[in-house]
């Protein structure tokens, strides 16, 4: 494993004007630091807002949500069309930011990028499609006329991580304002400062300043009042607070969606072709250093290629660059804290003292930087060890042998999670039986996770304990509107008509059941 020749971002006067420019006055409130993860310095400090900042700006947000939403679909297509070419404009400037606060590397920040296109190309040309009003089939052929409206909520809070915080600040933004709804953003602590610059640039492409705020602060003092005065409630982060988060939904009745942590299987079958596997297994469990909710940790491998796999992968890994330059040379960056490089320690600590193998990796790298550390490849662990089941949510990957499908399939689904599956075998067919029966909200075959989650038009989220909900697709953006059903009878009531008596009623209506039935278009 080598690094490149360290470049330290250093605070350039243009870069430091765009920060200020973009925090609000922090002199009235507790002032939030937030840390650059490639040197350990301070990048800038963002306001901690209270329970009544959020009151004002979501009043503000329930104000300037109905000439939002009175605007026709177009019009606020063209401000998201126009938010498209912006940040594809301005990329150098999003990437800069979002690597400085974020430590990742310049690869992983340009796929936030290429996120933020496609959700906003995506969502711009299809959404009027999905929320147009439709006709169902009525309660009587011919006499029922039942129409399907979908009408905005309201107000949406997004409370987003700090692991993809470009995307995971606009990208669920973006189907929630084309839907005619207001937003109400809560960014992660640690990195407040992209959310700001990725909104200011939808500004700039138009958007009413109250239809979409951002407000810093910390989650457990401004995340329950935001969801309390929510209409809904669009989460994204672990499991443990996705828990708490929507029992206070339930408390209110906000109807909410959760987009949560993994702890996700890659499937390697004897058939699968290494060289493809291999490169596609590197992406998924380092890119982000591994601090992607997709990201793949558990990997099973059929015995037959189960050694040939393990010696090109752990080659693949140890080939592996670390840098912290704004470019694309590292493939590799830091930790995005100190609490996550800890965390990362101890899981590898705990594999170590019950007798694990470590087959690469397995340190920290100061060094390069506060929080690198090593991409590292895991054997022989067993289920007592903590990485065998919680997310690491790090560059931490165990290597596990199976024999048959049916194990395979068993072993993917042995957890409480159900995220994202990578299954990877030159039989197409088999390829989709498997990925059927994966426990998973997306499965992709011969790919790590960018083929599920660059289906847009697909819905994309989590079984089990890793969601509620779905992001992408129809379902992206149906979840931010109230659907209404609206029904006209004509002609005959559905009850008996005056001066029918009630026995000759219902043995028509039972005709007309019995007839229903036989029609295909009525069943
Ligand atoms: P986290 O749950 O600690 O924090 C997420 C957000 O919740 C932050 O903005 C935080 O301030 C806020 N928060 C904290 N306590 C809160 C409370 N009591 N009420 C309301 N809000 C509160 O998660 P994290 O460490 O920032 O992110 C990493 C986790 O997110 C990982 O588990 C990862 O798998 C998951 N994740 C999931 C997806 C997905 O799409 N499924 C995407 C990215 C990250």
């Amino acid at each position: 494993m080598t690094e490149s020749i360290r470049t330290q971002p250093t605070g350039s006067g243009e870069f430091d004007e765009l920060l200020e420019g973009l925090a609000s006055d922090t002199t009235e409130r507790e002032a939030i630091t937030v840390e650059a993860p490639y040197t350990g310095e301070t990048l800038g400090s963002v306001p901690a807002h209270t329970e009544s900042d959020v009151i004002e700006v979501t009043e503000r947000a329930a104000d300037a949500q109905g000439s939002w939403a009175a605007r026709s679909f177009e019009e606020r297509a063209a401000v998201v069309k126009q938010y498209h070419d912006l940040v594809l404009d301005r990329q150098d400037e999003l990437l800069d930011l979002v690597q400085r606060e974020s430590g990742k590397s310049r690869r992983a920040a340009y796929e936030e990028l290429l996120d933020v296109a496609i959700t906003s190309r995506y969502y711009a040309y299809h959404g009027e499609d999905h929320l147009a009003s439709r006709r169902r089939t009525g309660a009587l052929p011919l006499l029922t006329k039942t129409v399907e409206h979908h009408h905005p909520v309201g107000v949406v809070g997004i409370i987003a991580p700090w692991n993809y915080p470009l995307t995971l600040a606009v990208s669920d933004a973006i189907p929630a304002l084309l839907a005619g709804n207001s937003v109400v953003l809560k960014p992660a602590e640690e990195t407040p400062f992209t959310a700001l610059l990725a909104v200011s640039l939808l500004r700039e492409a138009g958007l009413p300043e109250d239809v979409l705020q951002v407000i810093t602060g910390y989650g457990s003092t401004i995340g329950p009042p935001l969801i309390e005065r929510s209409d809904f409630l669009m989460f994204t982060g672990s499991t443990e607070t996705g828990k708490t988060v929507a029992e206070q939904a339930g408390a209110n009745l906000t109807k909410c969606s959760m987009e949560l942590g993994g702890k996700n299987p890659l499937l390697v079958f004897d058939d699968a072709d290494l060289g493809r596997t291999v490169e596609g297994a590197i992406r998924g469990s380092f890119t982000n250093a591994g601090q992607l909710c997709i990201s793949l940790e558990r990997f099973y491998v059929q015995s037959g290629v189960r050694d040939e796999f393990e010696r090109r992968f752990v080659a693949a890994v140890e080939d592996l660059d670390l840098g912290t330059s704004l470019d694309y040379e590292p493939d590799v960056g830091s930790l995005a804290s100190a609490d996550q490089l800890e965390k990362v320690k101890s899981h590898v600590a705990d594999t170590r003292e019950k007798g694990a193998t470590v087959l690469t990796g397995g340190e920290a790298r100061p060094d390069v930087g506060p929080y690198f550390y090593e991409p590292t490849v895991l054997a022989d662990v067993t289920p007592d060890m903590t990485v065998a089941d919680e997310e690491t949510f790090g560059p931490v990957v165990s290597l596990y042998e199976f024999e048959s499908t049916k194990e395979a399939i068993e072993r993917a689904n042995d957890s409480d999670r159900g995220l994202n599956a990578s299954v990877w075998t030159e039989d197409s067919e088999r390829g989709h039986a498997v990925a059927e029966r994966i426990e998973c909200g997306t499965v992709n075959i011969n790919e790590a996770y960018v083929a599920a989650w660059g289906s847009i038009d697909a819905p994309m989220g989590g079984m089990k304990e890793s969601g509620l909900g779905r992001r992408h697709g129809r379902e992206g953006i149906l979840k931010y509107t109230e659907p209404q059903t609206v029904a006209e009878q004509r002609v005959a009531p559905l009850a008996a008509p005056p001066g029918v008596p009630e026995w000759l009623y219902t043995k028509g209506m039972t005709a007309a059941l019995r007839a229903m039935k036989r029609i295909p278009g009525r069943r």
